[in-house]
């Protein structure tokens, strides 16, 4: 497995994908920022649109890099998916959340439903036999009920790990999992994927939140949302960024939104703080 990571990193870099230094983000290079705590966790709220409650909120994953400051995921984790060490970064990204939203049942302290917590997943974990199982078993071990997770899984060809990437999906739904379509329309064949996994959600990307304008309709955040109500799935629009799209979305009957209008990715302490715990009337 490991001769196979390091095979394919090889390769990717003679392909130029890596370019000389990408191997900061090696499997060796990971596991010693996860040891010496180089990773940590943001999380943004999922907002439900009719009441300005967050129902639960996604994990976003930063790298404090000793020598490169901090990092976006935008450019570590393409490195991470060719290197093979998404897999242990992607461990300790599914561990961190559930116990963390675990955290949140109990600090929570007005009654509405409970909060539940999204985690991004990279074809590579989903591909890996066991995925299903170790998410499951991380909900046991921090006593977060397995409905109270999201995984979201982007449009990629699975291609010959597509029996396994399945095998996990039936897992994680059987126990209550929710499986989300994240930046629905941008990948390839969108359509015909959308037949190939079950799922439960699906998240507009913020490419077709960004052209509402009070004067502009997107049509491929209508249709989204229309398909979503077709096919009897939740639908979440993320990087909404002013009340003119979120007014322009509850018109449409999307009732979940991600975006600055409402909050940044920010530290769990922020996010408790703003969202779970009821201010003092
Ligand atoms: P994504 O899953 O599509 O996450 C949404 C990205 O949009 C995040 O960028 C978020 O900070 C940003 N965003 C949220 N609201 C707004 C808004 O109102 N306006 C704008 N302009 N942007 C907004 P971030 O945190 O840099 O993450 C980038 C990507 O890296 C993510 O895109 C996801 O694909 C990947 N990623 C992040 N964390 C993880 C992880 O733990 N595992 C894996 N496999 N991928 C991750
Ligand atoms: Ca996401
Ligand atoms: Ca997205
Ligand atoms: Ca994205």
């Amino acid at each position: 497995r490991a001769g196979k990571a390091l095979f394919e990193a090889q390769r990717v870099g003679r392909g130029k994908i890596i370019t000389h230094g990408g191997f900061y983000a090696s499997p060796a290079a990971v596991r010693d920022g996860l040891r010496n705590g180089e990773f940590f966790l943001l999380f943004q709220a999922v907002i439900d649109l009719a009441t300005g409650v967050a129902i639960g909120a996604e994990a976003l994953v930063r790298w404090q890099h000793p020598t490169r400051g901090l990092v976006s995921p935008a450019e570590f984790i393409p490195l991470c998916e060719a290197s093979g060490s998404i897999v242990v970064l992607g461990q300790w990204v599914v561990r961190e959340s559930i116990a963390e939203a675990a955290n949140w049942r109990r600090l929570r302290r007005w009654e509405h439903e409970e909060v539940s917590v999204s985690i991004n997943a990279s074809a590579r974990e989903l591909a890996s036999t066991g995925y299903g199982e170790f998410v499951l078993a991380e909900c046991a071990t921090a006593g977060l009920p397995p409905a109270q997770v999201c995984i979201e899984v982007t449009e990629t060809d699975f291609g010959t790990d597509a029996a396994v990437v399945r095998a996990n999906i039936r897992v994680l739904r059987g126990a209550g999992v929710l499986i989300s379509m994240d930046d629905f329309g941008t990948g390839h064949s969108s359509l015909s994927r959308l037949t190939e996994i079950d799922l439960d959600v699906i998240k507009i990307d913020q490419s077709f939140v960004a052209v509402i304008d009070t004067q502009l309709d997107s049509p491929v955040a209508d249709l989204t949302i229309k398909l979503a109500a077709a096919l009897d799935l939740q639908v979440v629009a993320e990087g909404v960024e002013t009340e003119a799209q979120a007014q322009w979305l509850r018109e449409r009957g999307c009732l979940l939104a991600q975006g600055y209008l409402y909050s940044r990715p920010v530290a769990a302490d922020e996010f408790v703080a703003r969202f779970l715990v009821q201010p003092s009337s």
